[in-house]
Order: structure tokens, then sequence, then C-alpha cells
């Protein structure tokens, strides 16, 4: 008997879980997608000539992606090549002080010693080993596993006490590194790992101090070509698998139908839909999907993750020395009101910390003739046309003054492409804007994100930054794969 799953949206979550279903035998897979082409939010655009990601800058947690290609039956490292820019990145902070970001933690360490001094190196260094003992006691329990609950902590038992006491739930981000941190500088970089999934340092649980071992421990990839590759591969090999794929073709309404379902979109209808995973944000599958009345408690009024101004420079090319792959650009000391900015005054920084990647270093992604793209992005809260009041003009000519005055770019260097947090909030229905969906603002955040698995509708799977185990690339592709080990339960047993 073969089965029929139908796929709402091609970003990173539902292009993992197509691959994933369409592997298995007696299952017919159709992805519908309302923009002409997948990605969603890892995206590229093109200018005169040279195309450039307008997504994500780094992947993080490969094992994630070659687990999901292995799966399938495929090796990643034979459809992608992923490499580790030298240097990776570099940090710059408003006293003048940088450091640069190693291979390795070793020679991350030895860099901050250079830069900021023995002291500062010793508490980033230790730090680290606190965040690897959060990362090797989450990730299996809380990031990895099935969406976790009171109950999967209490069925662990004294295995799952001993995990929940290394996560540190209980402190704040902010607490655990204001404890373990004196450098001031040392502080910025830790906190600014609550931005990776759009969090607040003052409130997230200190469990996300993990990222920072996920970025400097683990470490951060480049994807030859652009970040854009990872996407073209995922459909390539769920095309080689015989999942189908319908671009161009908005999904208006989901049906339930007896045990089965009808997916209406514009160019593609569906019937006796055996199971549908809804990689679109789960707030407008709720608003404007899903036509069977109960949604059995997912339209929660969730805290939203953060947005972000991104723009692309056409900058006269430099060397690596000059220019890494990555770089974050501190403006203020007080980094934490950033987020005073962010969260409680609801508008973007008034003196943002800049990140810049320069796509060529970081992903070997060719530039035009004389310059480079340089990607820039500053947060800022989620806004749709209804809730923003601000001069993006402005904030966009704000931050190219500011790069010009530290001779990041120069004189010439000219913005040739831009997103504000509006556009996004139009462009992903649902997203309010927000990059990551909800953001992980309470320490029982990691218990009310949406399970993979919707209870109460039979046969509906969710995969997405807005489902468990939440937003960023690896854990969307975790999401999707989530999601199909779900169905497989539910279909074959
Ligand atoms: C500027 C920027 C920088 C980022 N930086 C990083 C980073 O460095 N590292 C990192 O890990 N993550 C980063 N992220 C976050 C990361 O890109 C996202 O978390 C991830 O890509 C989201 O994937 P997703 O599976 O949730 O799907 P999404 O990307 O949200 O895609 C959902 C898809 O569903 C489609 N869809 C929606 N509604 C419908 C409908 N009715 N019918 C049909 N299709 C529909 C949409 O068109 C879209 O293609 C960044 C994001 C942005 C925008």
């Amino acid at each position: 008997m073969t089965r029929t799953a139908a796929i709402i949206g091609a970003g990173v979550g539902g292009l993992s879980a197509a691959l994933a279903v369409a592997s298995r035998p007696g299952w017919e897979v159709v992805v519908i997608e309302a923009a002409d082409s997948p990605g969603g939010k890892v995206g590229i655009a093109s200018v005169d000539g040279v195309e450039f990601d307008t997504g994500p800058s780094l992947l993080t947690l490969p094992s994630i992606v070659e687990e999901v290609a292995g799966q399938a039956g495929f090796q990643l490292d034979e459809e992608l090549t992923l490499f580790r820019p030298e240097p990776m990145g570099r940090y710059r902070f408003s006293d003048g002080t940088w450091f640069d970001v190693g291979p390795d933690r070793e020679t991350t360490v030895r860099n901050i010693a250079d830069g900021l001094g023995d002291g500062a190196a010793r508490q980033f260094d230790e730090f680290m080993d606190y965040a690897r003992r959060i990362w090797e006691a989450a990730a299996p329990h809380f990031v990895l596993g099935g969406s976790p609950t009171m109950g999967t902590a209490l069925k662990l038992g004294l295995k799952g006490l001993k995990a929940f006491r290394a996560i540190d739930p209980m402190s704040t981000m902010l607490e655990a590194i204001e404890t373990r941190v004196s450098d001031a500088r040392i502080q910025s970089v830790l906190l600014r790992y609550a931005t990776f999934n759009g969090s607040d340092p003052r409130r997230a649980p200190a469990t996300l101090n993990c990222i920072s071992w996920v970025d400097h421990g683990i470490g951060g990839w480049g994807v030859e070509g652009g970040m854009y590759r990872l996407v073209e591969v995922l459909e390539q090999l769920g095309k080689r698998v015989g999942a189908r794929y319908v671009y161009d073709s908005a999904v208006t309404s989901i049906q339930p139908d007896g045990r089965r379902f009808r997916v209406r979109s514009q160019r593609c209808d569906l019937d006796d839909v055996h199971a549908v995973i809804v990689n679109a944000d789960v707030r407008h599958l709720c608003d404007s999907l899903w036509e069977g009345g109960d949604d059995h408690g997912l339209s929660q009024d969730d805290e939203l993750s953060t947005s972000g101004f991104t723009a692309v420079i056409r900058a006269r090319r430099r060397s690596p020395k000059r220019r890494p792959a990555h770089e974050i650009v501190y403006e203020r000391s007080d980094y934490l009101e950033e987020f005073a900015d962010l969260f409680d005054r609801r508008r973007p920084p008034d003196e943002p910390t800049i990140y810049l990647c320069a796509r060529e270093k970081a992903h070997r992604a060719e530039g035009w003739a004389d310059e480079e793209p340089l990607f820039v992005m500053v947060n800022a809260p989620p806004m749709t046309a209804q809730t923003a009041d601000v001069d993006w003009a402005r904030l966009e000519a704000d931050v190219v003054e500011r790069l010009r005055r530290r001779e990041l770019i120069d004189a010439d260097d000219e913005v040739v492409w831009r997103r504000t947090p509006v556009e996004l909030a139009k462009r992903f229905p649902g997203s309010r804007g927000s990059l990551y969906g909800a953001a992980s603002n309470s320490r029982f955040s990691a218990f009310q994100r949406p399970a993979n698995r919707v209870d109460g509708i039979d046969g509906m799977y969710l995969a997405s930054g807005s489902a468990h185990p939440g937003g960023g690339v690896p854990l969307c592709i975790q999401s999707g794969r989530r999601a199909v080990v779900e169905l497989t339960e539910d279909f074959e047993g």
C-alpha cells in the first residue's frame, strides 16, 4: 500500500522531512511551497550576476545534516564540501581591543590572551568547560531527542535529574555568565549567544549557554559555494528518492477528511493524504490553514524571538587578514542595553552590535570582479507593518557610517540589497518578523514549544523553527527528522 505525505513548505525543516519520508518504502511525498524556489529563510538574491546568501551565515552541527543524508542512503561529503575558514572570525570591542577566533578552542584562547589579556583568556576557557557540560547533558534529552515534557524528565529518573541539574535551568544566561566571568568583553561575547535563537539573556535559562560551546568547541563551518548549496543538495537528494516539489503554490487550506486530509493550494490539490508535515510557521497553520476547528492548543501567544535588519554591501575586496569570514563589532561597552532596547523598549538598538559576513571567505562564494558581497546584520525586534514605526533608511545610513568610521568598508562601497523585519514578516506568514519562532525566555520554554507530533490531530506533524527543537538551520533540519520519526512510529509501528 502506498501512502501520501504532504509537506507544507520547503524551508530546511520541510526539505529534511521530505528526504526522510521519501526514502522510506511505501510513501509518496509531495512538497508544496509558496515561493518559486526552496530554502525559506535560507535564501539567495542576485545583483549584477552575483548570487549571495541572504539568510544564515554559518553552519553549526553539520553532523545533523550528515545523519539526515546518511539515513536516506547518501553520503553528504560526496554532495557538499564543508570547510573551516581561516581566520574564522574577529571580535572587535568598543575600547579598540580585538581577538580572532581560531580553528579550535586552544587557538582562540591563545588569541584572547594576546588581545585581551591572560585573565580574559582563562575566564573564557573555564566557561567553555561549563558550556560543554551543559551541551553534553542537554543534547540527547532536550535538543536532539523527542519533544521534552516534564514526564520525560521524570521517566529518566536519576539520569534525568542529573541531566536536569547539569543544564542549569534555574539560573538565567546572564546570572551564569556574571558569576563565572568578570571581563566585560568576554561577557559580551558569551551573552551574544542568546541571539543565536533570538532570546533575551537576562531571562533565558542558563541552558542556552551551551550555544557558546557549539560555536567554539564543536565549531562552525563554511559551505563551499554558499549556504544555499545546502538547500539545493537537500532538494536534489529528495528528488533522487522520489519526492515531488511544487513551487509557486501557497497552500490555502488543510481540511480533515475522516482519517485523511485534503490539502488545497494554488497550483495543486491533494486528496486522501495520510500525513501532513507542516514546515510553515505554526501560527500560520492555526490562523490560516487548518480548517478542522480545534487546533489542540497550538495557537499559544508565545513571546517572539528577535528579528534583524539585514543588508549586503558591495565592498572592495580585502584580504582575509583585513576582513575575516565573520566579524562582530560591539559598538557599546554596556552590551546589555542592546537587549533592553530589543525586549523592553521594542526598538532597534541605539548603538547596534554589527555582524558582518564576508561571503567569499565564509563560503568560497564568488563575488564581482573587484568587490565582494559583505552581509551585514543588526538585531531588531520582530515587527510587522502594523507594529513598526522605524526609519529603516536612517538605520541603514547609521550602520554604514559606523562601518566607514571604523574603516571596515571603503567610502564608495554601497548597499546593494536590504531586508527589514517588516519585509521578513510579509515573506514568512505567521512569523510576525521573528527569525527563530518563539523566544526561549523562560526556563520552561523547551517544554512549551509545540511538539513534532500534533496531539489530537492524527497524522499531522510539525517540522520548523516554530516547533521542537527550535530555530536555526541544524535544529530545523533535526525538527524535520524528528517529525518523520513520529510519523514512522504512527504508521509503521
Ligand atoms: C537573516 C537571517 C540570518 C540567520 N542566521 C542564521 C545562522 O547564522 N545560523 C542558523 O543556524 N540560523 C540562522 N537563521 C535562522 C534560520 O535560517 C531559520 O531558523 C531556518 O532556516 C528556518 O527553517 P524552517 O524549516 O523553520 O523554515 P522556513 O525557512 O521558515 O521556511 C518555511 C517555508 O514554508 C513556506 N510556506 C509558508 N506558508 C506556506 C503556505 N501557506 N504554503 C506553502 N508554503 C508555505 C515558506 O515560503 C518557506 O519557504 C537566520 C535567518 C535569517 C533570516
